[in-house]
């Protein structure tokens, strides 16, 4: 049965937070507005606020935070003036977790220019949910959302790439990279696995200053991806960026087992690492914004040049791990 009017209308007038169990007025974390420019670093650390609220309670897959996550990356998509999938799917590719938990991969994108070029796909990424039970994932991963949140914006300001950019925000990644499969083992709207040339994955950006060096794993030498990192990694002097190492720790598995390239930037957490401390205000953000400043660039890269990513040597399963 619908709800009567005078009850939607209220509804739609609260707080977005309102619903989940703990947000009370002054305590309700607001959602950020759509920003007026990339690499903000008050932005960034709005978004990570909000996603990291204890409203939010960790993002746990198929609950009401992660849902309120999921509208978050939505709205901002479409302020950002992203692609919706199709006009049923709006910017969600829902699935059903091997957990059965009900959950989506937020999903956008920026079609190529006209061109030969244009049907090549590049995924920017980053995982949406986390583990719940009083862990918060800030850094794992509202830092990796906050950083594709400010690289989509920067991608929709400079108009068309030769490729096709698509920004995901995967769900279920904690539980074993369900919502990268999803994605990969069946295409949400007209997007082509198949089409897809190169992931650019982002998972835990925010703890530079645990160990002082940001990886980029997957950049074997002789890959466009290390070209790219090469060509901007020099640009910040005051970043170590750690070169030519596998990872099979997140999303990025699923396009490397499947025969796509990928990098991934990550920075080690020795201390709050799928803890309880992994909270808003220990992410380092001077460092964050940069970080993603430089995977904007090497995405940029990726999704302009002139190299023939499709017909590059194809990664084999040895280096999609470690
Ligand atoms: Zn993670």
């Amino acid at each position: 049965m619908p709800a009567p009017l005078s009850l939607v209308l209220l509804v739609a007038l609260l707080p977005a937070c309102t619903g989940a169990p703990t947000c009370e007025d002054s305590a309700c974390p607001s959602v950020p507005e759509c920003p007026d420019a990339a690499y903000d670093e008050a932005v960034m650390r709005a978004d990570v606020a909000y996603l990291a609220s204890p409203e939010l309670g960790g993002r746990v897959p198929g609950t009401e935070g992660d849902a309120l996550a999921v509208e978050m990356v939505r709205e901002r998509f479409a302020c950002l003036g992203l692609t919706p999938l199709s006009d049923a799917e709006g910017y969600e590719q829902l699935f059903t977790d091997a957990e059965g938990r009900e959950t989506a991969n937020v999903v956008g994108y920026l079609p190529g220019e006209t061109g030969a070029l244009a049907q090549d796909i590049v995924v920017v990424s980053a995982h949406l949910d986390h583990l719940g039970r009083g862990r918060l994932g800030a850094n794992d991963n509202a830092s990796g959302v906050s950083a594709l949140l400010s690289i989509a914006q920067a991608f929709a300001t400079a108009g068309p790439s030769a490729r096709t950019v698509v920004f995901a925000a995967f769900g279920s990644e904690e539980s074993g990279m369900e919502g990268a499969m999803a994605f990969m083992d069946d295409p949400p709207g007209d997007l082509a696995s198949g089409d897809v040339v190169y992931n650019v994955n982002m998972d835990m950006v925010g703890s530079y200053s645990s160990t002082e060096i940001v990886y980029a794993l997957g950049s074997f030498r002789g890959t466009a991806g290390r070209t790219a990192v090469d060509a901007h990694a020099g640009d910040y002097p005051e970043l170590d960026v750690g070169r030519g190492e596998p990872s099979d720790q997140s999303d990025n598995y699923e396009f490397c087992s499947r025969g796509v390239p990928y990098l991934f930037f990550w920075t080690e957490d020795l201390e709050c690492y799928h803890e309880t401390c992994d909270t808003a205000d220990r992410v380092d953000y001077p460092n964050l914004v940069e970080i993603a400043r430089l995977t904007g660039e090497v995405a940029t890269e990726l999704a302009n040049s002139a190299d023939d990513l499709r017909g590059a040597v194809r990664p084999d399963t040895d280096v999609c791990g470690t």
